[in-house]
């Protein structure tokens, strides 16, 4: 396709991201299934807006924006609501939420660098699902979160500026360290423990970020190895671990 159909259609996923971040953001109550899992991104974002500019804030609250735009999108994909799946739908709030905080918070963001964000993250995922797997029915939550952490960590990379050699580092360094990470979701709904999941693998996926751009790029583990590790990881993984919710969170509820 021509750079500008290729534009006009990166401008689009992007559009439908940061709406579903919006409307995550601007509603409230209760999540269907039964569990009365309350909705919590739009609350934290109020409070993060009552405390801007008074300058009260420890740097560490920055994890917070990062976390209540992850949670808006997974509390839609837990209403039925609209979501991308990047690379799945359980873990379709990472790659937003990092590109919304790569938006707001980092200077020089800009729609060009939303596009390269887009792409990179792309082919790190078109990696992972060749040669490893997306599916946490496949490999459990490594391949679902764990992916999307690489995927977002690499975008983020990319557009503040890193090398190549860095962006395979941050890519690498977001899912060594959600290897062996496995799905258990509570009564098989998308939200325990995967709404807060999604931010904490956006948390992560900043992090790795950052660490890279801090080197070269040259690092111990490549990640194709990383990819094979998971790989491996998740055929050893026992079936209960594998989106079945017969083990792990699943079946460790309160009786009362
Ligand atoms: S725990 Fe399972 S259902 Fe939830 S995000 Fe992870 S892979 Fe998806």
């Amino acid at each position: 396709m021509s750079s500008e159909e290729l534009d006009r259609k990166l401008d689009d996923i992007w559009t439908a991201m940061t709406n579903c971040i919006d409307r995550g953001l601007a509603t409230e109550g209760e999540l269907p299934g039964g569990l009365q899992v309350k909705r919590r991104a739009g609350e934290i974002h109020r409070k993060l807006e009552a405390e801007r500019g008074l300058n009260i804030a420890p740097p560490h609250v920055i994890n917070d924006w990062i976390s209540c735009y992850a949670m808006a999108v997974n509390e839609e994909n837990a209403a039925g609501g609209k979501v991308v799946t990047s690379p799945t739908n359980g873990a379709a709030s990472v790659v937003p939420a990092v590109i919304r905080y790569y938006l707001d918070h980092c200077l020089g963001a800009n729609q060009a660098g939303v596009r390269d964000f887009l792409l990179t993250a792309t082919a790190i995922g078109g990696l992972v699902k060749h040669n490893a797997s997306i599916s946490g029915a496949e490999v459990g939550c490594q391949g679902e979160v764990g992916s999307a952490s690489a995927m977002a960590a690499a975008g983020l990379c990319a557009v503040l500026g890193g090398t190549n050699a860095q962006i395979e580092n941050a890519a690498e360094i977001a899912l060594e360290h959600h290897l062996g990470m496995t799905c258990d979701p509570v009564k098989g709904l998308v939200q325990v423990p995967c709404i807060e999941r999604n931010g904490l693998g956006a948390i992560k996926a900043v992090a790795a970020a950052s660490l890279s751009l801090r080197g070269d790029g040259q690092h111990f583990m490549p990640l194709d190895n990383c990819i094979n590790a998971m790989r491996d990881t998740g055929r050893d993984m026992d079936e209960k671990y594998k989106e079945t919710s017969q083990g792990g969170l699943a079946v460790n509820l309160l009786n009362c």
